[in-house]
């Protein structure tokens, strides 16, 4: 692109940025106003715009307003401020975006493949402008964040294969498809051939990372494409393996080796089980001890109690391994008077179940429990930072799926870390794409772990 077409692309404009020889050799001359105004007083210009809006979705819209108009800015904006500007492009805000996205929707970002698309998924993508492509992070909108079923929403590739949300389904301004979800074949065969189509266009080292899939759907995927496909589930394995490496980060306070601890999960999911599997995983290594003998440190609790032994035959797949031999426990006081663990961590999606009693529980039973609500948005998480020191009279090791600000306890300034697959997968998918590997497998997952235990988790 040049001239006038230049200003208009998103990956090339810079506005006023061009140099006075870019707009000589690109025909901008008269295009532009005639200052020259460099990226970083850009930058500078862009934050106080931002920061003019008090609404948090109002700064989101400025964000993504930005970036349909000069990405380089976007992101660098976005580097330069990240601590300012996650919370407006991820979560929580995200969260807001995504429920109004029919309200907000102005054009259209990355692809939409819809049922009506059956069969001609090859010549969807090729109307992509874009042909070397090396990452799709794909959704089918089932389990956004913890906010549940959010239909056909804004990320580079929407599979839509109608919505059960009834409040989009009776909304005049939803923009996806008004029916109720596709399940069983009708389901599988759209996904078989999206999945075919991919490698056929983009080739066999083109990375593919589900997003927000809801579990009967994420571990089916997983598992049928994970040895045919360059693919990894974010929830289940990004979720993972940052969050080993907050643990990691956490024991060097709280003092032990993962086998020394005892965790307990609310909630049995994609993440939960994910976090576990890896825990099992690390710990096994570690110790030499078999996956089966370590897992038995580790309990879920559901929506229906404690997961253990005597429900095993009702259990979904996933959750088979953590049954283990205990009597039935209803609900979480009880599991965590029962386990006594020394980790608690939140992957319900519920907001507020880690309650004043629960966390009582946790610090009469260690001096420094370990407590992580991972629940995202804000709405969902677990408990609060100010909750998690307040009831921990100030001694939890606390981190949150979402940010909260520093909270003053007895005088004392307590952060909270930040626990979110966002530190992850960007640079586990840059890695997997640098590396060239055409496979996605345990050990590459540990490896992440490691390296960001050694950059960037910090607790206090
Ligand atoms: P999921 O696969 O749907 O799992 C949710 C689990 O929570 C299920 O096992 C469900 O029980 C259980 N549950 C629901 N209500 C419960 C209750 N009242 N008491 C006890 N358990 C309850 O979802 P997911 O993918 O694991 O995601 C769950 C949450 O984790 C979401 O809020 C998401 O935002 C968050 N998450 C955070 C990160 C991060 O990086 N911080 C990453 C991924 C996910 P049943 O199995 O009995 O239905
Ligand atoms: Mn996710």
């Amino acid at each position: 692109a040049s001239g006038y077409t230049l200003l208009r692309d998103p990956h090339f404009n810079k506005g006023l940025a061009f140099t006075e020889k870019e707009r000589d050799a690109h025909y901008l001359r008269g295009l532009l106003p005639p200052t020259v105004i460099p990226q970083d007083t850009q930058v500078k210009k862009m934050i106080q715009h931002i920061r003019q809006y008090q609404v948090p979705l109002q700064r989101y819209t400025a964000m993504m307003d930005l970036q349909e108009r000069n990405e380089r800015l976007f992101y660098k904006l976005l580097i330069e401020h990240v601590e300012e500007l996650l919370p407006i492009v991820y979560t929580p805000t995200v969260g807001e975006a995504c429920q109004k996205y029919g309200d907000i929707f102005m054009r259209p970002q990355g692809l939409y493949i819809s049922l009506k698309e059956k069969g001609r998924i090859l010549e969807v993508l090729r109307n992509w402008p874009e042909k070397n492509i090396q990452v799709i992070v794909v959704t089918d909108g089932e389990r956004i964040l913890g906010l549940g079923d959010l239909g056909c929403q804004c990320l580079p590739i929407t599979i839509d294969v109608g919505t059960n949300n009834e409040k989009l389904l009776n909304d005049e301004l939803y923009i996806g498809l008004k029916q109720r979800r596709a399940v069983g074949q009708e389901y599988s065969e759209l996904l078989h051939e999206f999945m075919t189509a991919v490698k056929q266009t983009y080739g066999e080292k083109v990375l593919i990372q589900f997003e927000d899939f809801a579990n009967h759907n994420a571990f089916d995927l997983l598992e049928k494409y994970r040895s045919t496909h360059l693919v990894f589930n974010d929830d289940i394995q990004g979720t993972a393996s940052v969050v080993l490496a907050g643990l990691v980060a956490a024991l060097k306070l709280v003092g032990g080796n993962l086998a020394d601890h005892r965790f307990l999960f609310l909630g049995a999911g994609e993440a939960g089980t994910g976090i576990a599997e890896l825990i099992a995983l690390e710990t096994s290594k570690q110790t030499n001890l078999p996956l089966e003998e370590v897992r038995k440190n580790i309990w879920l609790v559901d929506s229906k109690g404690l997961i253990v032994r005597s429900r095993k035959e009702s259990l979904q797949h996933f959750k088979k391994p953590w049954a283990h031999e205990h009597e039935p426990v209803k609900n979480l006081l009880d599991a965590v008077n029962k386990i006594k663990p020394t980790v608690l961590i939140g992957t319900s999606g519920q907001g507020r179940t880690f309650t004043k009693e629960v966390i009582e529980a946790m610090t009469s039973i260690n001096e420094k429990p370990i407590i992580l609500s991972l629940s995202n948005p804000t709405s969902q998480s677990e408990c609060t930072a100010e909750e998690a020191y307040k009831w921990s009279k100030g001694r939890a090791i606390f981190a949150s799926g979402s940010p909260f600000p520093p909270v003053e306890y007895n005088g004392k300034v307590f952060t909270p870390g930040q626990a979110n697959n966002a530190y992850i997968f960007p640079g586990f998918g840059l890695g997997l794409i640098m590396s060239g590997t055409i496979r996605v497998h345990d050990d590459l997952l540990l490896a992440a772990c490691k390296f960001i235990t050694y950059t960037n988790i910090n607790f206090e």
